[in-house]
């Protein structure tokens, strides 16, 4: 049995370490923002090379957050991607604005910055880029489209922490940075917890009184906010656990190296139509190539945080997940529907064969385990498994 993810064996070593942090808050029962909250923003805005950084509730609460400090709301439009995990558009209507769709680059996975001028109306307030699986969008692009018509970006950069973007870390290239703490993101709390990036002193302002209520001062409020702060318990142990994130990071891009290999050499990644394409990172902007050395990022100033490794699977991909499952190996489908297909955004009016490469992607990919911990052995047994199946 190979689970997707296998957090017991990351917390055996730290536990100690843990333990005497949760320790601590218990015995200081300070538990509500306070001092572990603000070091771990410091912490956090040093590692994100961002000045600003809040603590919150969830990634979740982390866009919302962000949407409500720029006072988006109704009969305004986000430009987002459809292949994405279901917050960034939820997080949209729920302030009440609507997400205008754009489809993704067939080889990131991630917003085409090509087609998004083309969705911009008088009605645009915001830009909000995915950095899926861990891998930047094309941000020079984004940006220069943002600067052209003066939107905002925010970053849905819930699953890049540390991921970079010719040098820029994700999050600090846009208006605001949104992250998630879930536990299976690279940086996972105990829990719920999230948080938001910037580097403009007025957001930053405006967003800690947001996350609490909109007060300024005590029971005075300047804003409608709500509860989105993070627990002083998280942040703990989130300060603890950011000192290992880049050996983490180190690990996982030697497995996508070490499975970027395994599957060539099974022959099923060549030719014209090969049956399994391996992801792909940026090379320069709008280019994308296969990692083949682990240690050294071969590309310039680009950082792929692997968070999923994900394969397109050209044939057969359902057959395949039962299969994987028969054999106890783990694995899952990100995302199964496209976001303008969903019930519950019908609303909005989005119609099958709209967004041809989103649609493509969530019938074809699917991730297999990339935990930093992985043994040699266990990457053999996923790649082949795999290979036995399409034999
Ligand atoms: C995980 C995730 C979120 C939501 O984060 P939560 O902490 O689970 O609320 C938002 N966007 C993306 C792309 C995510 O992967």
């Amino acid at each position: 049995m190979i689970p997707l993810l296998d957090l017991k064996t990351q917390y055996a070593p730290l536990k100690a370490e843990i333990q005497a942090v949760m320790n601590r808050v218990c015995d200081s029962q300070y538990f509500i923002l306070g001092p572990d909250v603000e070091a771990f923003e410091q912490d956090l805005a040093t590692y994100c090379q961002a000045q600003f950084a809040l603590g919150v509730s969830s990634g979740t609460d982390a866009l919302l957050l962000a949407l409500m400090a720029l006072d988006i709301g109704p009969g305004d439009e986000v430009i987002t991607t459809p292949y994405t995990f279901f917050a960034t558009a939820g997080c949209v209507a729920r302030v009440g604005a609507k997400a205008v769709f754009v489809d993704i680059d067939p080889q990131s996975y991630n917003l085409d910055p090509r087609q998004i001028e083309a969705a911009i109306t008088s009605q645009t307030r915001a830009i909000m880029p995915v950095h899926l699986y861990g891998q930047c969008a094309d941000m020079e692009a984004i940006m220069a489209v943002a600067e052209r018509h003066n939107l905002p970006v925010i970053e849905d950069a819930a699953q890049a922490i540390g991921a970079e973007y010719k040098g820029q870390r994700a999050g600090n290239i846009g208006h605001i940075g949104c992250f998630s703490f879930f536990p299976s993101k690279n940086l996972g709390a105990f829990g719920d917890a999230g948080a938001v990036t910037t580097n403009d002193p007025e957001l930053a302002k405006k967003m800690k009184f947001m996350r609490m209520h909109g007060e300024h001062t005590r029971y005075y409020h300047q804003y409608i906010g709500g509860n989105f702060r993070i627990d002083a318990l998280q942040a703990a142990i989130l300060s603890v656990k950011l000192r290992y994130l880049d050996e983490w990071t180190a690990g996982r891009q030697r497995n996508a190296a070490d499975y970027n290999a395994l599957f060539r050499q099974t022959g099923l990644t060549e030719g014209d139509n090969p049956m399994i394409t391996l992801p792909h990172e940026s090379l320069e902007t709008g280019q994308y190539a296969v990692r083949t050395e682990a240690e050294v990022n071969p590309f310039s100033g680009h950082r792929h945080i692997y968070n999923q490794y994900v394969l397109r699977f050209h044939e057969k991909r359902d057959e395949l997940k039962a299969y994987l499952q028969e054999h106890q190996i783990g694995h899952a489908i990100y995302y199964p529907v496209s976001l303008h297909e969903q019930e519950c955004f019908a609303a909005w009016g989005g119609k099958t064969g709209q967004y041809p490469h989103s649609e493509l992607a969530a019938k074809q990919t699917l991730a297999i385990p990339i935990y930093p911990e992985l043994t040699m052995a266990q990457k053999e047994e996923v790649v082949q498994t795999i290979a036995r199946f399409y034999q």
